[in-house]
């Protein structure tokens, strides 16, 4: 992808500080697969649970990204890791600022871009404890996307989801997550409320309503990396790297690689098929309104 550094606004940057925001609620670790762990996490916030116990204390301290200053107390200074994906993870992000909150104004909708933070080891969130082993998230609580950088060397080595784009694809989806929280259907009720109120209801749907939940923020990573496309943004393969990443984090690929066998019953994500195939609809139709999975079968 063709990419330069910018300034977004919203950067928490925890790099280096050892145990992040807070040290972890026991039971916190996540055993399995790190994508597992956050599949359950992101599925157990969506069903309106606290997954990592915690009080849901929002303590992250802010620090400037340009500077990367080293926060008062946390004594020698250290080089800040993984300095290159931050970077990128700015540009993408601020990318995907410019092609939805215009969209929203557009609309006189409101809308605020998600914060972004980037944690070393641990951090908190309004959703509870997140460690490097969940992966990146979306906290609906706090409006806010969470990174340990060194993920994506994770998704490189364990799951073969290899180049920038993948990188990419993954923040889009978490992009996702935040269009699903701020968006109105009706009586202040947004496409994710609504979604936990169904699964409330009825928790024998539940993981079919994740998958929906989750088919539909891969397709608005698609629209995005079709914007990206149209600005000249993309490069030879890029589409082939997010569409392998997609593969990548499927449930049915995943659950083989970790536990040998699958079980369709407990997917919350979406086969490598379907996720691929609602990234590509998106990326195809540029379309939100192609990216209804609430109707019909997925
Ligand atoms: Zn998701």
């Amino acid at each position: 992808m063709r990419w330069k550094p910018v300034r977004r606004e919203r950067v928490r940057d925890e790099r280096g500080r050892p145990g992040g925001g807070g040290s972890l609620p026991r039971g916190a670790g996540c055993g399995g697969g790190g994508i597992l762990a956050i599949l359950a996490v992101v599925v157990t916030l969506l069903i309106g649970g606290n997954p990592l116990g915690g009080s849901g204390a929002f303590d992250l301290d802010y620090q400037d990204p340009n500077t990367g200053a080293v926060p008062e107390g946390s004594g020698e200074i250290v080089e800040l890791p993984n300095e290159t994906e931050k970077q990128f993870s700015d540009f993408v992000m601020k990318d995907l600022d410019d092609l939805w909150e215009p969209q929203f104004q557009d609309a006189n909708r409101p809308f605020q871009i998600p914060t972004i933070t980037y944690f070393t080891r641990a951090t908190r969130t309004g959703c509870g404890g997140a460690s490097s082993q969940t992966g990146p998230f979306y906290c609906p609580r706090d409006s806010g996307v969470y990174v340990d950088l060194a993920f994506l060397r994770q998704l490189q080595n364990r799951f073969g989801a290899t180049g920038d784009f993948a990188h990419a694809y993954i923040l889009a989806h978490e992009y996702g997550h935040h269009i699903q929280n701020s968006y109105d259907v009706g009586d202040g009720r947004s496409i994710m409320t609504t979604v936990q109120a169904e699964q409330r209801q009825d928790p024998g749907r539940a993981n079919e309503w994740s998958i929906r939940l989750e088919l539909q923020a891969d397709c608005l990573a698609g629209i995005w990396a079709r914007s990206a496309y149209e600005e000249g943004q993309l490069e030879q393969g890029d589409i082939e790297e997010g569409l392998n990443a997609a593969a990548a984090v499927g449930d049915d690929r995943i659950q083989r690689r970790t536990t040998g066998r699958v079980d369709p019953h407990s997917f919350n994500h979406g086969t490598s098929e379907q996720r691929q195939r609602w990234f590509a609809r998106g990326f195809d139709s540029g379309e939100f309104s192609q990216c209804n999975t609430f109707s019909g079968s997925v």
